[in-house]
């Protein structure tokens, strides 16, 4: 019998024990390589950017929590989709969410692009994504809910999209971690994380993953992983099985301060806007409950000036003005100078993203001492 997603954090099916002392925490193998005791002989490691130990105990826990066949850990989030688009060939177009991370735009558009590929912008949770689709396009790239605007897209309807086109669908599944949402199981080929974000959990270090249920996409990455070479070492891959331990308590306890800090927002005068898909009023609310088992704990709202939204940033006390998201402390975050300070103002325009928009990675402080924080800056 398969075990539920809370004892999958903490166990593998089958051994999951450090095999020599019985060391409950996974031991970290903090070594470059490992002796052989006869030609064409060894333990299965070789060197530690192919194997390690302590990074393959983690990859087999995470793509059991995403219901994969593989997952592969990269040294960041950023690493992972760099050694993903190595997947595809000059003259290749992919469809893109307009409403990305924007690290991952900026690959796309300044990286990737120069090596040949092409890529269109649209909104997945608004058009048909079929209408866009060339005789070049391989893949649909999507991140629901989207960053920062909190879009919510169909998953199944674009898999099924996807396959009648013979299209690969890769989600970035980074704001709701594979303990509220699981796209493999709606339909995707590769999932992509930020393991930096909730997987770690404590802004304490970097990781990036793949995951995929498809023998073939498993080969390809795998020989990509080995020969590009930006694995995860052995160290933060311990960090990041620590995180994993406690990712459903975490990712329950934001989520219900979340709601309650959504709700405390609606109400103040001097914001305009809540964009949060655990609201009842949120455009994506209902597709949220169909395909995701939660709606996670990142909420974006809009303030009435920009002299507010500075207001806010420079004053708020027990909030921590920081980018990034998905650890325990709460971190308010302004987009258009962090997180998308590189997309185009066309760009930032057509998504909304204006100097009123601020963002809220909330974490696990009492819900009372966060709005307390809040409310003092919204007077
Ligand atoms: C942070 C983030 C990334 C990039 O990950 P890093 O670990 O910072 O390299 C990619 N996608 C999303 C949605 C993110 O939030």
């Amino acid at each position: 019998m398969k075990y539920g997603i809370d004892t999958r954090c903490q166990h593998l099916a089958d051994d999951n024990k450090d095999e020599i002392y019985g060391a409950i925490s996974y031991p970290i193998y903090q070594s470059a390589t490992f002796a052989r005791d006869r030609v064409g002989g060894g333990s299965g490691y070789d060197y530690s950017r192919l194997q390690n130990p302590t990074r393959e105990h983690l990859e087999k826990i995470v793509a059991s929590l995403e219901e994969g066949i593989d997952a592969l850990a990269f040294s960041t989030g950023m690493a992972a989709i760099t050694a993903l688009m190595e997947i595809f060939k000059p003259g290749d177009h992919i469809i893109i969410d307009e409403d990305l991370y924007g690290g991952s735009v900026r690959l796309f558009h300044s990286i990737n692009v120069k090596n040949g590929l092409t890529f269109t912008s649209v909104d997945l949770s608004s058009v048909d994504v079929e209408d866009y689709i060339q005789d070049n396009t391989k893949a649909i790239y999507a991140e629901t809910p989207t960053n920062p605007m909190m879009r919510v897209s169909d998953l199944e309807e674009l898999s099924k999209k996807a396959k009648k086109h013979e299209l690969l669908l890769i989600v970035d599944n980074t704001f709701l971690s594979p303990y509220f949402q699981n796209p493999l199981k709606l339909g995707a080929d590769i999932v992509v994380h930020s393991g930096t974000k909730y997987l770690g959990g404590h802004n304490d270090t970097l990781a990036g993953f793949l995951i995929t249920n498809r023998e073939d996409i498993q080969e390809q990455l795998r020989f990509i992983i080995k020969t590009t070479g930006a694995t995860l070492a052995p160290m933060d891959s311990w960090l990041i099985l620590r995180g994993i331990k406690t990712l459903g308590v975490r990712m329950e306890r934001a989520q219900e301060n979340a709601l309650k800090i959504a709700h405390f927002l609606e109400k103040q005068e001097y914001v305009t806007r809540v964009l949060y898909p655990g609201l009842e009023s949120h455009p994506g609310y209902e597709l949220m409950k169909k395909q995701a088992r939660g709606f996670g704990s990142i909420l974006t709202f809009e303030v009435d000036s920009k002299e507010r939204a500075y207001h806010i940033l420079e004053n708020v006390k027990l909030i921590q003005f920081a980018e990034s998201l998905g650890g325990t402390e709460t971190l308010i975050t302004y987009p258009i100078t962090q997180t998308h300070a590189d997309l185009s103002k066309e760009e930032l325009d057509r998504n909304g993203i204006t100097d009123r928009i601020l963002r809220l990675s909330v974490g696990i402080e009492g819900a009372e001492d966060l709005i307390a924080d809040l409310e003092a800056v919204l007077k």
